[in-house]
């Protein structure tokens, strides 16, 4: 892995590859600063070495040169996060781009448009590549948000640079933070896997059992294996069509050693709704007009046993719908567990999806190790595939 520390940056002009797609509200200000704020070690790095750097970024799918996702509704915010000015080309290649780049003194950042104005730039287009690469001498991929997308920007610029790529801090760190849990975990290792379906799980499953001691599952999954081992399941989510993959990851990690734990019980509603009224049944025994919609209080007591005595922890997606207060209590204890065993010295990592957002919603971002910024990308990690964008950099 060539680090940033392992790059010369002085009189070097650096391509950043940043993930600056934030959310903007309707009068075009930035919302939530999180991602500008994770590549800003790395720019600051750069500029302290005697280097520019010439920031790249997509905002949001725009449909052609869309005005509303300009890049130039955020420069204000970089440049105060930055603490430093920040200059912006409303263009991302081409010979003006290229002048404004040329001209940029040690020191300074200028911001490009937005990459997916040129619809090239996702196709992975190898021509739109090399005009971005005329961008700068040295290039830093820092946005492992799209680390998984074979983009122009992201993966195929690389080839122009043999010798002078390296992973930005950003990028690094996340990196690390998978190769902690994925490669050198040390045991026992717990992997909790919530969220509303198998079938967007079952890869991460099928990887995991290879890697864990345990694995929790919660969230809208669990009624899908509850179904398979001939529970009844009343109104809960549930995909029937799965319930043979399943009962084949269940025999699986028998066959292996890993330790499947599906919740003892479950607190369901009698409606998809906040006020519904509850009640707590046998997670196999959930009877017709009501719908499993978080773990129950006997199973997060076990749940919680476990994880303190693990000394490596993986949590992906809530353990139920926790964006309505009433059933939040699992997903909290869940992460209130981790706390506690990340307080005692296990490592803990979480990512992936919604649980990022679950756990900032629900406060307990600070007790964790480490927090992946990206969604997709740390899926595909956890399902052991190989990011494009960190391929290109380590080839
Ligand atoms: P994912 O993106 O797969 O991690 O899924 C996250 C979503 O799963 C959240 O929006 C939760 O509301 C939802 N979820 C968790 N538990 C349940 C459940 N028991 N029934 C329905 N949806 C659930």
């Amino acid at each position: 892995m060539r680090l940033l520390e392992d790059q010369k940056f002085e009189n070097e002009r650096a391509i950043v590859r940043v993930d600056f797609n934030v959310p903007l509200n309707k009068e075009f200000q930035v919302t939530d600063i999180t991602r500008i704020i994770a590549a800003k070690p790395t720019i600051e790095y750069i500029l302290s070495q005697g280097g520019s750097c010439v920031l790249l970024s997509h905002l949001g799918r725009p449909e052609g040169r869309d005005p509303k996702l300009s890049l130039k509704h955020i420069v204000n915010e970089v440049s105060r996060a930055l603490e430093a000015p920040v200059q912006f080309c409303d263009q991302t290649v081409g010979p003006e781009a290229e002048s404004r780049a040329l001209a940029l003194e040690a020191g300074h950042v200028l911001l490009m448009e937005n990459l997916r104005y040129a619809k090239e730039e996702t196709y992975g287009d190898e021509a739109f590549a090399e005009q971005l690469a005329r961008l700068g001498t040295v290039y830093v991929n820092d946005a492992f948000g799209t680390a998984h997308r074979a983009h122009s920007s992201t993966t195929i610029i690389a080839k122009f640079f043999p010798k002078k790529k390296c992973f930005g801090l950003l990028l690094a760190k996340e990196v690390n933070a998978i190769n902690k849990v994925m490669k050198d975990g040390e045991s026992p290792i717990v992997a909790i896997l919530g969220g509303a379906k198998v079938s967007s799980k079952i890869t991460i499953i099928e990887s995991l059992l290879e890697k864990v001691d345990h694995l929790i599952i919660g969230g809208g999954m669990v009624y899908t294996f509850t179904k398979a081992l001939g529970g009844s399941v009343g109104n809960s989510i549930c995909e029937p069509d799965l319930c043979e993959i399943a009962l084949n990851l269940l025999a699986k990690a028998k066959a292996i050693g890993v330790e499947i734990h599906l919740p003892f019980d479950v607190i369901a509603g009698d409606d998809f709704s906040n006020d519904s009224n509850q009640k707590v049944f046998e997670a196999n025994n959930i009877p017709d007009g009501w719908e499993g919609m978080d773990a129950g209080p006997q199973s997060c007591e076990k749940f919680h046993k476990l994880i303190i005595n693990c000394k490596t922890i993986l949590w992906n997606g809530p353990l139920g719908v926790f964006e309505f207060s009433n059933f939040a209590k699992g997903t909290i204890s869940i992460g209130e567990s981790i706390g506690e065993a990340t307080k005692s010295g296990a490592y803990s990592l979480v990512g992936g999806g919604d649980s990022v957002a679950a756990v900032k919603q629900l406060g307990i971002a600070p007790k964790m190790s480490y927090i992946s910024t990206g969604g997709g990308a740390m899926l595909e990690s956890l399902e052991g595939k190989k990011l494009p964008g960190i391929s290109a950099l380590t080839n």
